[in-house]
């Protein structure tokens, strides 16, 4: 049996077993983590790859006149005023003027306690401080300084610091101490690369590259080019190459099952239909037929853009199956999708007599059992919900094929789960996310890959503008001519980072505003309603009197609600490309004219801005995917984060992307030669594939 590498235990242990870090502590660490398993601890492996996203050098001086924005600077300033917030207004910063002799700055700080800092920086004091700076409408200001500290404090810190991306209730301080415990658990361990391009590259050890990263010495290290960084990025990207191609080899070269159509459900499906199949549709269609009725297994990855009808598609794929006498199970990322879904394929499948049903959280009792009993004695053929449907309680009469919407939004081990409650089910993997030719080896190795290109026709191009936050009065009475016409509209409300807290806030208190304005007209969606309330609400802008839809993010993703016609991105600046794409998908899906107002608080950056430059450019989600990448580069945090892809870690594309051919080749090379992972480097492989974990590919060699 394959089980962990021992010499690997100290950095799989919860984050809790090092000094200074209790429950309490390591929920905010959770945070930090991406893609963290549901009731997994964080580890202390995790706090290793939580790499500084900069550095304070304090050979850094500038002086407030020389701190550029954008840049960390740590400047020796004396306290000159407290400017708390307006009483009643908790939404307000609490600021602190400061100046040094050469000028004037702007200490700024969101939700605090003046006790705490009148404390801290005393009025007349000297204080030394670090952090961003920041121009604000010509005004220097550093939002949330890393430090701020008495001289004496001051000259017993290291000249070097590395600064973490943070996240609200933890501090530097603290998550340096923690990953200096955690760095001593660091075990040195095998060389899993080549030898000859670690040393061709100059690079050093993995242990060698986490300790310099963490312990900067010379100031270059927050650099992504820094040969520690390109090191760990190339460790992700080979762990990534060798797991896929474990996994592909295992989901292709398997035996699938013969599957006929007869064209008893499908004929039925398609005739009812209201619409005519696109050519688009129908090639995929043809090349999906050809897979099931194919001695192979399917392992099909069909892309197309939002709105490009991908689900009627699976529908007819299912129908297909059906008619061979297999079951479908279709899986979506959220709720909101999967019974949409459901709505859709009952809709379309109901005159064919094929049975459909739903399964998520929320069937339960004597609905779940039916459920449960028709997928166990076979009568239901297609099933659509979320994660509950690859639960232990679940299993199947026939699982044939299975069907993941939103493909990016599952991991390889749920994908496999569900897959695993049929005997070798053929695979449709859906995506919306455009993913450019480059990537998409990365993410689906080599799955065949079908397009849907186009949209059906009669959809109008969605007509996108920018507005700023100022002219919401003007949006707001245009709406009122728009919504009299019977026009409907989605307002969403952006994501503030780091704090769920206000996301509702914001989104509550819009919901608030529009709902005086709009009287009865609006309803309200997002992440922290339960699953009925939320049905209930997406139903009454879906098929009730409701005009507007106010929704935090939840609505990113495959949401059909033909007749609405307007979006409206509030806090555009703050969304990634790829997000600002999918949201602008949920208009421009029936045959009348749609609209995008992105509404934006400036002052905007560079990156901010081209962003929705490049969202009134174009429609192409491929180009957006492009322009994405390259964009993303540029050390925007928040957009990495809510870009929607899946992530990597310590690889950052736009910077290492040429390390990715470097990596396949490499693990094809040594593939070739050590399949079963039995030589020595095989060995250091294993580990390497636990430490990012892709140990599921260890798994697939053991049942293989
Ligand atoms: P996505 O590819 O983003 O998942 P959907 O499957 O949700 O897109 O389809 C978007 C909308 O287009 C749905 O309302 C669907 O019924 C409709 N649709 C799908 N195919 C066609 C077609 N050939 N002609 C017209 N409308 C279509
Ligand atoms: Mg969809």
């Amino acid at each position: 049996m394959a089980t962990r590498p021992t010499d690997l235990d100290p950095l799989f242990q919860s984050a809790e077993t090092l000094p200074g870090i209790g429950p309490k502590l390591s929920r905010v660490l959770r945070r930090l983590v991406p893609n963290l398993r549901e009731n997994a601890d964080v580890r202390v492996v995790d706090l290793l790859f939580h790499l500084p996203v900069n550095l304070i050098d304090r050979r850094e001086r500038p002086g407030i006149s020389g701190a550029r924005p954008g840049r960390v600077v740590t400047l020796e300033v004396t306290i000159d005023e407290h400017r708390p917030p307006p009483r009643g207004n908790r939404r307000a910063p609490y600021r602190v003027a400061v100046h040094d002799e050469t000028g004037a700055l702007t200490l700024v700080f969101f939700k605090t306690h003046g006790d705490y800092l009148a404390k801290l920086l005393p009025i007349g004091e000297t204080r030394f401080i670090s952090g961003k700076v920041e121009d604000y409408g010509g005004f220097l200001q550093m939002p949330h300084p890393d430090h701020m500290l008495s001289a004496a404090e001051f000259d017993a810190l290291p000249i070097i610091e590395p600064v973490y991306p943070m996240t609200a209730g933890l501090s530097q301080k603290v998550f340096a101490r923690s990953v200096r415990s955690a760095l001593e658990l660091l075990p040195d361990l095998p060389e899993w690369s080549d030898p000859a391009l670690i040393e061709a590259r100059g690079w050093p050890s993995f242990h060698n590259a986490l300790h310099k990263l963490h312990l900067p010495a010379d100031g270059s290290e927050a650099l992504p080019e820094h040969p520690a960084r390109m090191r760990l990025a190339y460790d992700e990207l080979l762990a990534g190459q060798i797991a896929l191609s474990l996994v592909r080899e295992r989901v292709k070269k398997a035996k699938g099952h013969v599957k006929l159509g007869t064209g008893n459900f499908s004929e039925p499906i398609r005739e009812a239909l209201p619409f005519e199949l696109t050519d688009a549709q129908n090639e995929v269609l043809s090349q999906i037929r050809a897979d099931l009725a194919g001695p192979q297994r399917m392992a099909r990855l069909l892309q197309g853009d939002v709105g490009s009808g991908k689900t009627v598609v699976g529908l007819l794929a299912a129908a297909t199956a059906a008619e061979a006498g297999f079951q479908t199970a279709l899986m979506a990322p959220t709720e909101i999708l999967a019974r949409q879904h459901y709505a859709t394929l009952q809709r379309f499948a109901a005159t064919s007599g094929m049975k459909v049903a739903i399964l998520t959280g929320q069937e339960k009792g004597a609905v779940r059992k039916e459920v449960l009993d028709g997928l166990a004695n076979g009568s239901i053929d297609l099933v659509a919900g979320t994660h509950a449907l690859f639960q232990d309680s679940v299993s199947f009469s026939n699982l044939g094929l299975v069907i993941i919407d939103e493909q990016h939004r599952f991991g390889v081990h749920q994908r496999l789960a569900l897959m695993a409650k049929g005997d070798q089910p053929d695979l449709l993997a859906m995506t919306a996310t455009p993913i450019p030719r480059t990537l998409v080896m990365t993410y689906f190795g080599d799955m065949d890959v079908s397009k849907l290109t186009g949209k059906p026709a009669g959809r109008k191009p969605v007509e996108t503008a920018t507005l700023s936050f100022e002219r919401i009065g003007d949006l707001v009475d245009r709406l009122k001519l728009r919504i009299a016409a019977g026009e409907k509209v989605y307002w969403v409300c952006p994501l503030v980072e780091e704090n769920e807290e206000l996301d509702f806030t914001a989104a509550e208190e819009r919901f608030e505003a529009l709902g005086k304005i709009f009287p009865n007209d609006v309803v309200l969606v997002h992440g922290r309603m339960s699953g009925a309330e939320k049905d209930a609400a997406m139903d009454q802008f879906k098929n009730g009197p409701a005009k507007v839809l106010v929704a935090t993010t939840v609505i990113e993703v495959g949401v059909d609600v033909p007749d609405a016609t307007i979006i409206i991105i509030e806090h555009a600046e703050r969304f990634g490309l790829s997000q600002l794409h999918q949201l602008r998908g949920r208009v421009g899906r029936g045959d009348r004219a749609s609209s995008c107002v992105l509404l934006y608080k400036g002052p905007l950056g560079e990156v901010a801005k081209r962003r929705l430059e490049v969202m009134k450019e174009t429609e192409d989600g491929f180009v957006i995917a492009e322009e994405d990448l390259k964009l993303r580069g540029e050390g925007d945090l928040l957009g990495t984060k809510q870009s929607g892809m899946p992530g990597f870690r310590l690889a950052d594309m736009a910077v290492h992307g040429d390390l990715l051919a470097v990596a396949r080749d490499d693990a094809r090379a040594f593939l070739s030669r050590d399949r079963a992972l039995k030589t020595p480097r095989g060995e250091a492989v294993r580990r390497l594939l636990y430490l990012f974990d892709r140990d599921e590919a260890i798994r697939l060699l053991r049942a293989g």
